[in-house]
């Protein structure tokens, strides 16, 4: 084998001909390969790209990245950690990032949630979340609560089980048939947040949890806004509904809070916003502040007990990569940083000013609707956008936003200043301008008047 050069790629053009020909994407053809950005560096709310432009980063990289990039406290953590000790298996071994992380989600998140564990990203959390609800109700001498009940337009993540409890329709299920397990679906909430609440939302729900549970392990959801799967903000009502039939029926609640988690939405943990506690809970993303993969699970006392009762007595899941001692060294930085308290007040200042700067975006033909909650920001579309042609123009205005569906939105990290927010909405505002004055013509003629063809946040 001949040896590669190592060094010299942070220095020499970026090879996008070996890009296209070689290395998948999120959500790619390696026949039509779509344009990608060149970015070499990141700074504050700053994507560097390859040619010295500088992109106001709308994303926080997939939601992830709140304290901004390359920030000293988060960036001397992890050095001082990769000469400590950067990994070292799980297995029979403990460490004391590890131990210090678990002992802050611990007391961050509710007094029943006193069992930590730690994934290597979101979807893991969620496999790890279904796989511990499924061994509890084993221990429980329930083998047969094996099913999960959850509703539609949800999304929590892309391996086998994950997808299992997507949007049926826009998830991925028909792709793959049977090899994707078969669950239950209540219709999406539909009462809105800071809207009235209608109790018939629960209806369905109700109806089949009262049908069902004899065969249901756990129910799984989304607190307070359904990501990618349609930006959707629902009411804490419709929550406090589930928390209560969970209760009634014998059923676990998970709650996947992997986008929502650590201010997003302007509570620490969106389930605060209903005042619930979930049986079993998933963090990822914004955990180490965006910096390196790590998420976690954690659960409540008699949730392990039951999974220690199962047949096997253990929990069965052990990644070789569990509890990277440099991950959580991240996420205690990035946590360090949310507990200086700051972000309250910053999110409510976006909040502010993403309600102000986007009102009026709803004049434009093209728009459906306009929505704020916490840092996110949504444009509706009447039709489905082309992402590629909509990042470029963005992208001319000096602006990283990368929309999906019908949606042009963003999560910007908690950091960003007012008039960095300031080019995001208008740049946002054009675009939608742009696509209604045009009367569609931004967007993709065949896909006009289709729904998109998946949910992902791609
Ligand atoms: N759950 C939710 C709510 C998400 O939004 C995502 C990703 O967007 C996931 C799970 C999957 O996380 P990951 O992409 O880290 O596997």
């Amino acid at each position: 084998m001949t040896s590669k050069p190592t060094s010299d790629y942070h220095t020499s053009p970026i090879d996008y001909t070996f890009d296209s020909q070689h290395i998948w994407h999120p959500y790619s053809s390696m026949q039509q390969s779509q344009a990608v950005t060149g970015v070499v560096a990141a700074d504050g709310c700053e994507l560097i790209l390859d040619d010295g432009r500088r992109l106001v980063d709308g994303t926080s990289s997939w939601w992830a990245c709140v304290h901004g990039y390359n920030h000293p406290s988060i960036v001397a953590a992890m050095q001082t950690q990769l000469h400590t000790l950067s990994h070292v298996m799980f297995g029979g071994i403990t460490h004391p990032p590890a131990i210090e992380l678990s002992k802050r989600l611990v007391a961050m998140t509710s007094e029943s949630l006193t069992k930590v564990f730690l994934a290597d990203s979101g979807s893991i959390a969620v496999e790890v979340a279904l796989k511990m609800a499924l061994q509890y109700w084993q221990g429980k001498q329930q083998p047969q609560k094996q099913r999960v009940l959850t509703v539609k337009n949800g999304y929590h993540g892309d391996t086998f089980a994950a997808m299992s409890v997507c949007d049926p329709e826009g998830g991925m299920h028909t792709m793959f048939g049977d090899a994707v397990t078969q669950q239950l679906f209540a219709p999406a909430p539909q009462s809105q947040f800071g809207q009235d609440f209608e109790p018939s939302d629960l209806d369905e729900i109700s109806q089949l949890m009262a049908e069902q549970h004899p065969h249901i392990a756990a129910v799984i959801i989304e607190p307070i806004l359904q990501g990618a799967g349609g930006m959707r903000f629902y009411h804490p009502e419709y929550l406090r509904g589930l928390r209560k039939l969970c209760d009634k029926y014998n059923v676990l609640l998970i709650l996947d809070e992997i986008a929502t988690g650590f201010g997003r939405t302007g509570k620490l943990f969106a389930y605060q916003y209903a005042g619930i506690e979930a049986d079993i809970l998933c963090l990822g993303k914004a955990l180490t502040g965006g910096y390196i993969s790590l998420a976690a699970t954690l659960c409540s006392d008699d949730v392990a007990l039951g999974v220690s009762q199962s047949p096997s007595g253990v929990f069965m899941h052990g990644p070789t990569f569990m509890g990277n001692p440099l991950a959580c060294a991240a996420a205690c930085a990035s946590l360090d940083l949310l507990q200086q308290g700051h972000w309250p007040q910053q999110v409510s200042q976006i909040e502010a000013q993403l309600k102000q700067e986007l009102a009026d975006a709803i004049d434009y033909s093209q728009v459906a609707d306009v929505r704020v909650l916490g840092a996110i920001g949504v444009i509706e579309m009447r039709h489905t956008v082309d992402t590629p042609r909509l990042q470029q123009l963005f992208a001319e205005q000096g602006v990283w936003i990368r929309p999906f569906g019908k949606l042009i939105y963003i999560m910007p990290p908690y950091v960003i200043s007012a008039s960095q927010l300031s080019q995001l909405t208008q740049a946002m505002k054009q675009v939608a301008k742009h696509i209604s004055d045009t009367s569609g013509l931004g967007i993709d003629q065949d896909q006009r008047h289709e729904e998109p063809k998946f949910i992902s946040h791609g």
